[in-house]
């Protein structure tokens, strides 16, 4: 069976997840396409779905007037993987503590924008991830700070501060993986409940 992978591609790194997306996919020798999602109508026929950095108030405002906001929360509620990465996470928070970014609720943490402070706006971190054998290579820009946790799982932090998460089908991060050649983020993503948990949606 040949999985569909969406790349919700209202801006930010959609060529760089999609990449990602067939690496991970060649790795664990899954069939893959990846469709960008512009538009509503796309959503309910992917397997998995990321939601790439760029600027989440855009984002968030995008999905919310095209209609693809519902479907993207119909897609986590039927229990398919989301990777939602830097202001992927901020607009799949519960809360970003900012008026202008209507988030969708679908990780239980708040954020806060653009908090690591002027001095470490973009910087690279090894990152022991739980779920990753060796540390790996997070590169951070303009990256939210994740401040308070609830339902979800701390995967890795930064200095204390959770900056991966885990909440059921949901992996959202602070940094950017699709940046680096590493895809074992995304692989841990979409495929590492499939492994722990034998019977998944994507095996259906
Ligand atoms: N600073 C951006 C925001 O708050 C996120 C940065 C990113 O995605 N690289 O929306």
């Amino acid at each position: 069976m040949t999985l569909v992978a969406g790349v919700v591609a209202v801006q930010g790194n959609v060529a760089e997840h999609a990449a990602a997306i067939r690496r991970a996919g060649a790795d664990r020798e899954r069939e893959l396409e990846v469709r960008e999602v512009r538009d509503p109508g796309i959503v309910p026929d992917c397997d998995l779905l990321a939601m790439p950095g760029g600027e989440s108030t855009t984002i968030s405002r995008l999905l919310h007037e095209e209609g693809i906001a519902p479907e993207i929360r119909e897609h986590v509620r039927a229990g398919k993987p989301l990777l939602a990465t830097c202001a992927g996470l901020i607009v799949a928070a519960s809360d970003a503590r900012d008026d202008r970014v209507e988030t969708l609720g679908l990780v239980d943490v708040t954020v806060e924008r653009n908090a690591f402070g002027r001095q470490r706006d973009s910087f690279e971190a090894p990152l022991e991830i739980d779920g990753l054998d060796d540390p790996f290579p997070a590169v951070f820009i303009r990256a939210p700070v994740i401040d308070s946790v609830g339902e979800a799982a701390v995967l890795a932090s930064v200095d204390g501060r959770p900056v991966a998460v885990r909440d059921g089908p949901v992996v959202a991060t602070s940094f950017h993986p699709e940046l680096t050649a590493d895809s074992r983020l995304h692989e841990l993503a979409f495929f590492g409940a499939e492994r722990a948990e034998s019977e998944h949606a994507l095996l259906e």
